[in-house]
């Protein structure tokens, strides 16, 4: 709710706003654009947490006025899990100094001394992971950018979306929210003999792995759609899910 936040962004305590981008529990792709504007009309520090939409969801960090941009090597740049990685403007990041409370997640820490020592890693670098995700870096390239790749997540997306409407399921965002082309959250169907467990443990055998938990406490599942995953597999996820509502739950399919 923007106007909401422009209230709530009145008060001078507040020095620093995060946001969440792609919000992975319900599917919601936050409005950074119009968060940030009112974000940096106010004069706050804007830290976005883009964990699972950098790579995957165009976005111009500068125009953005994004101060601290956070995301992982293993979500939309499809490399492999390992680390995290920060994108943040110069002064801001020269301003932390100092001011971290663990060893570890000293971000200043971190990045002056790959200044220093030519991009040496405080700590034990995470070789395998660092060439995995110069790889994944390569790969984007040849898929053609960032731009390519949402469209494809995108297109998996509205498969899946329409495909599992058309077995009965319901969305759980309604249509005024802004749908990611990420993940997707849905309804349990209404028969009595759902078993998430079960639906869970099929699909895994037919070789498609959603995920495993919910994480409010309405009764929804999530399906991803990111790495390496084209059309035929959303189309193969989906017969394998009508299948299994025509074996388990009686429900014809009634498309
Ligand atoms: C995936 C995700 C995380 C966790 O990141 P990992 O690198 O997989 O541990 C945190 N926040 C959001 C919004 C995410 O999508």
């Amino acid at each position: 709710d923007l106007q909401e936040i422009e209230r709530v962004l009145e008060d001078k305590t507040i020095s620093h706003v995060a946001c969440v981008h792609c919000e992975t529990t319900t599917g919601i792709l936050n409005p950074i654009h119009d968060i940030g504007c009112l974000v940096k009309a106010a004069g706050k520090i804007w830290i976005v947490d883009a964990m699972s939409s950098f790579g995957g969801v165009p976005m111009d960090i500068a125009e953005l006025e994004i101060d601290f941009l956070i995301s992982s090597a293993n979500k939309c740049i499809q490399g492999v899990p390992g680390f995290g990685f920060i994108l943040a403007k110069r002064d801001c990041i020269e301003a932390c100094k100092g001011l971290a409370r663990s060893v570890s997640l000293d971000l200043y820490d971190q990045w002056n001394t790959m200044e220093q020592y030519n991009g040496k890693w405080r700590f034990t670098s995470p070789t395998h992971v660092v060439r995995a995700f110069y790889q994944a870096l390569l790969e984007l390239e040849v898929e053609g950018g960032v731009a390519a790749r949402y469209q494809r997540y995108l297109q998996n997306q509205q498969t899946l979306s329409q495909g599992m409407q058309q077995l009965g399921f319901e969305l759980v965002l309604g249509e005024e929210c802004p749908q990611s082309p990420i993940i997707t959250t849905f309804l349990y169907p209404t028969a009595k003999s759902f078993s998430f467990q079960s639906f869970y443990e099929t699909l895994k055998k037919s070789g498609y792995v959603i995920y495993p938990g919910k994480v409010t406490d309405l009764n929804c599942f999530r399906i991803g759609n990111i790495g390496e995953v084209y059309i035929h597999d959303i189309e193969g996820l989906l017969a394998a899910i009508a299948s299994y509502c025509e074996n388990h739950l009686n429900q014809a399919v009634t498309a």
